[in-house]
């Protein structure tokens, strides 16, 4: 087996270039031509045939697939594209000047994954079945995931496994370097809810001639709370938060309606289902038991990031060979926050790893999406050697 974390460090200057030029011309969302056209450009430029390459996939995703000699199954690499609209202020001779910023890492991920395909590419003899690469748009609205997904990037070749990683600061209590990884659900989901309470107006005065939707407001926070604590198992996360309450136009009116809006997170697909069903009927039987109506809108977000077992396994097994046992590490706890690979994840097996990007030691340590967030550009190797590795081993 070829030396992979060698040919890993030894791309690293050429890593660090497409990083640099990435994160110099960040783009929003959907909207990343730009970043598209590079892309193609790099792969090309590495010898990926342009019949191999596939553009425009639900906006300007890019998906590339490099076949190996051996019969096998497609393992998806998975990297995130877009930027996020803060104006950078790190400083960095690199930094981008157009009002956005790569204030998330994706540029590294995507770089990262251009390094593992300049690695495989030599490698195609030993290679089972083929690798398609997918850099994905609009990670941060969480909607980029899907509309690829929507646009058949799972298809021809299918893809039978997935593999992806984060960068940066994202669990506390780990080196520069290193491996988070979990078994399973690893971050939440993000639906949202938008509920309006309707009564009767009228004076404050007469609130016996008035269905009042402040009072029912003021009952239904504290029952949607009683799902978590009463409902739920406590050892299953689960968060509600209500971030928004609107009602009413002056201290002696009670308004003839008020809207709450929020946001569920879990961690289950089934807690998921049934926090939604409680939230309705809770929020109408609050309503009519005090002469209202109430109407629910539920949004769902992404669904919560559940790794695959036996896909973590494998994938211990390539970082601990590349970084040793001591640097390969579980994640302590899941986190609440959500992240679009979820959508991936919901359709093939695979896992979602944790690679600590930020060194406190060089002034890296102000969180993701911040305007001075940083990453070591000398730990890149490290996700570009675990793709490919993973790559030539999990099959
Ligand atoms: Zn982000
Ligand atoms: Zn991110």
């Amino acid at each position: 087996m070829a030396n992979i974390k060698d040919e890993a460090k030894r791309i690293l200057p050429q890593i660090v270039e497409w990083r640099r030029h990435i994160h110099a011309h960040p783009e929003l969302g959907l909207e990343t031509p730009e970043t598209e056209a590079y892309i193609v450009k790099a792969l090309e430029g590495m010898g990926f045939p342009s019949s191999s390459i596939k553009k425009g996939i639900g906006g300007h995703g890019v998906a590339a697939v490099l076949q190996g000699d051996i019969p096998g199954q497609t393992l998806a690499i998975r990297a995130d594209l877009d930027a996020l609209p803060i104006k950078e202020e790190t400083g960095l001779s690199f930094a981008a000047t157009n009002g956005n910023m790569h204030a998330c890492a994706h540029d590294a991920h995507t770089a990262m994954a251009l390094g593992a395909a300049k690695v495989l590419i030599n490698h195609r003899r030993e290679l089972k079945g083929s690798v398609k690469f997918i850099f994905q748009p609009a990670e941060e609205t969480v909607i980029g995931a899907k509309a690829m997904i929507d646009d058949g990037v799972l298809e021809n070749p299918k893809v039978n496994a997935l593999i992806a990683l984060h960068t940066g600061l994202l669990w506390k209590d780990f080196s520069v370097g290193q491996i988070g990884y979990s078994r399973g659900g690893m971050m939440a989901s993000a639906d949202r809810f938008l509920i309006t309470l309707k009564g009767k107006g009228g004076h404050g005065a007469t609130p016996h001639l008035t269905v009042d939707p402040i009072s029912m407001a003021g009952q239904l926070i504290c029952r949607l709370q009683t799902i978590l604590s009463r409902e739920i198992n406590p050892v299953d996360p689960a968060v509600l938060t209500i971030g928004r309450i609107a009602g009413g136009s002056a201290y002696n009116i009670i308004p003839g309606e008020c809207i709450l809006e929020g946001t569920v997170r879990v961690l289950d697909v089934a807690t998921r289902k049934m926090v939604e069903e409680r939230i309705r009927e809770l929020t109408v039987s609050t309503a009519e038991s005090m002469g209202g109506e109430a109407m629910v809108e539920y949004t769902p977000g992404p669904p919560p990031v559940i790794n695959n077992e036996a896909m973590t396994n494998k994938l211990i097994a390539s970082a601990a060979l590349l970084l040793g046992n001591d640097n390969v590490r579980e994640i302590p706890e899941p986190s609440m926050g959500a992240e679009d690979v979820a959508y991936f994840l919901e359709q093939v097996p695979g896992t979602f790893f944790f690679h600590v990007g930020s060194n406190p030691d060089k002034g890296q340590t102000y969180p993701h999406h911040n305007s001075r967030f940083d990453i070591d550009e000398e730990t890149l190797w490290i996700g570009s050697a675990i793709f490919a590795h993973f790559a030539l081993n999990w099959q």
